[in-house]
């Protein structure tokens, strides 16, 4: 591999760049700076006339600061007056987030070596061959150095997409920008970060033009709304709730969880969308279709994990869902909720039996099937048997369920042959199970119901 690193450029001097811990001393030469006034900070009084241009660095203007004592021979001295740019501190700021009122060093080895690497970088394409390469080289420097286990800062990295308006990038001579305070001022913060989050995948770019801040204003106030309908205490046992509810809340945590892994956020929020029509619908069915409505504790638990999952979005309406449901403050300090496997599974599937090509039957069937019981049912079908006509018969060979006609082999010979019927059993989505047929025909297939889920 080649690393292009660019030279770094120091001659850009800036009264606010970061100092060399260098003094320099007539007799002893370039002396560093003792550990023990680490770090060298800037003047503080400089300002004003002080930064006016004068022919040598700026930090060369402040005598007081720039005159000290050699730290070897206590000789008068001098500071390096030169100064780095912003790509020094960019270089490990990392290393110091980690441990910031550390005053030992730049940083604590031993949380640098609990925390490291940082676990996903989202930075903009331009820090490509600039930033990230430097950090990266000076954290392998200070791993060569034996400062820090970790040799690379980064393990993930994305790159954000834009945010443009009528497909142009915004800009002054263009007029398109959008003002963001106006945004903010009209629908809330929430509301602006959800729009920005639901339009695409944070690497797609986002056209303003496409998306609609109010529409995310009303899905956070019909969120929000569904906290007021909930009349169930706090701690109340889910597990006597409306089942039909409970697996929808269950596979929004459980499909949540993979997307945020994969940061498919827009999907997060979509699927969040699907829980509140849920709820909504739930609490809506009191009464004369004999639900408990807001007090099913289905809808407690469908609320909170709205509450939990929105917060990663929407952290001030989510906040206050959490108070509205007579939580405690922080939602932040909730946890993530842990899907129910069993919650996940459907309690029946079709399975759909041809005899020869021909769909004879459809028998609802649990999920977790097994073959025998499958190829009794069949076998048991009125239609099935008339299709049949008594001469059938069926038989399992090398882990597939044959059917033939054994009456008349030698005309027909037909064997209609599928996939194993495989037991779905401690998996959320039963597996379509999809026949590859010899000869045209196929045995009994499960799909699943359709409906919910
Ligand atoms: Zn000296």
């Amino acid at each position: 591999m080649n690393f292009r690193l660019r030279d770094w450029l120091l001659s850009r001097q800036r009264f606010w760049g970061t100092p060399i811990p260098i003094i320099h001393c007539p007799a002893c030469g370039e002396v560093p700076v003792p550990d023990e006034q680490l770090p060298v900070t800037l003047p503080a009084d400089l300002r004003g006339e002080d930064l006016s241009p004068k022919g040598t660095s700026p930090l060369a203007a402040v005598e007081s600061w720039v005159n000290v004592e050699c730290p070897d021979c206590q000789g008068p001295a001098k500071r390096d007056t030169d100064t780095m740019d912003t790509f020094v501190d960019s270089s490990w700021y990392f290393l110091r987030f980690v441990s910031p009122q550390f005053t030992d060093g730049p940083f604590d080895p031993e949380k640098i070596n609990d925390w490291m690497p940082v676990g996903q970088y989202v930075g903009g394409v331009e820090h490509a061959i600039l930033h990230l390469l430097y950090a990266r080289f000076f954290t392998k420097v200070i791993h060569d150095l034996g400062m820090i286990d970790a040799d690379e800062p980064f393990s993930a990295l994305l790159n954000q997409g834009q945010v443009l308006n009528g497909g142009k990038a915004m800009s002054k001579s263009l007029g398109n920008g959008v003002d963001l305070g106006e945004q903010l001022d009209k629908f809330g913060v929430d509301a602006v970060r959800l729009t920005m989050i639901f339009a695409s995948p944070p690497e797609d770019d986002v056209d303003w033009a496409d998306v609609s801040p109010s529409g995310s204003a009303k899905f956070l106030a019909r969120a929000w709304r569904l906290g007021r309908d909930v009349t169930s205490a706090p701690g109340v046992d889910f597990a006597t709730g409306d089942r039909a509810l409970r697996t929808v809340t269950h596979r929004t945590i459980a499909d949540a969880e993979a997307l945020l892994d994969h940061n498919k956020f827009n999907v997060v929020v979509a699927k969040l969308m699907e829980l509140v029509n849920a709820t909504r619908k739930t609490i809506d069915r009191a009464g004369a279709a004999g639900g408990a409505g807001g007090a099913d504790p289905a809808v407690r638990e469908a609320v909170e994990t709205v509450a939990v999952i929105l917060s990663l979005f929407a952290p001030y309406t989510a906040e206050d869902l959490w108070n509205v449901l007579g939580h405690p403050a922080s939602v932040a300090n909730a946890g993530w909720p842990t899907h129910d496997e069993a919650l996940l599974v459907q309690d029946t599937v079709t399975a759909v039996v041809q005899v020869q090509g021909k769909v004879r039957d459809r028998l609802e069937v649990s999920p977790e099937i097994g073959e025998d019981e499958l190829r009794e049912l069949a076998l048991a079908s009125d239609n099935v048997q008339r299709a049949l006509d008594g001469r059938g018969s069926v038989r399992l060979s090398s882990g597939h369920l044959n059917w033939s006609t054994s009456s008349r082999p030698s005309r027909s010979g037909k064997t209609l042959s599928g996939r194993r019927i495989r037991p779905a059993a401690g998996h959320h989505r039963v597996p379509r199970q999809q026949a590859q047929i010899a000869g045209g025909a196929s045995c009994p297939t499960a799909t699943p119901q359709g409906g919910r889920g």
